[in-house]
């Protein structure tokens, strides 16, 4: 992948930190992602991924992108674990302002988890009839199917 291809936006605090206008607490850089500490962290030693190529969420990160972010992420997740002595960790991705995203430069968040933290979290859960299911599955089969013709 050509890192020429990436698109920035000037407006985007992301893309100011991605192109150094805007500090941060930089722990990795490659051709295709940084990875930052969240400046308010959940716990410290939260990380914060961001692919080069500006996009609002990850719909609009073309797969190829993605995988290439992707491909550093255990190797992150390793480091933040063994940096902070955690227990666990979340990996989250908020994509639209009604699922938490307030920056709109897609971006992996790695959050290291402890025992008794009291990060609220698990998220509650709903029922799901056999009818709902299947018709939930089918829906989302049809967008796939519908995006092969786009
Ligand atoms: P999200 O709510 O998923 O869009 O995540 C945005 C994250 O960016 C939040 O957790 C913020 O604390 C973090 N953040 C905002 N501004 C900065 C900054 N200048 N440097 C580092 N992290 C930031
Ligand atoms: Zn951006």
């Amino acid at each position: 992948m050509n890192p020429e291809q990436y698109h920035t936006d000037p407006n985007c605090l992301f893309c100011k930190i991605l192109n150094g206008t805007i500090p941060s607490k930089i722990v990795y850089s490659d051709d295709h992602c940084i990875a930052f500490l969240d400046i308010r962290p959940v716990n410290h030693g939260h990380v914060l991924v961001v692919p080069r190529h500006h996009h609002k969420d990850i719909r609009e990160l073309p797969g190829e992108f993605a995988a290439l972010v992707a491909t550093v992420i255990p190797n992150l997740a390793r480091a933040v674990v063994q940096a902070t002595c955690a227990d666990g960790f979340n990996i989250i991705i908020n994509n639209g302002l009604v699922a938490g995203q307030t920056i709109f430069h897609g971006h992996w968040h790695i959050i290291p988890r402890f025992l008794n933290d009291s990060v609220d979290w698990p998220w509650p859960h709903k029922a799901y009839s056999d009818e709902d299911k299947d018709q939930m599955a089918l829906l989302i089969e049809q967008a796939l199917e519908s995006q092969k013709t786009d």
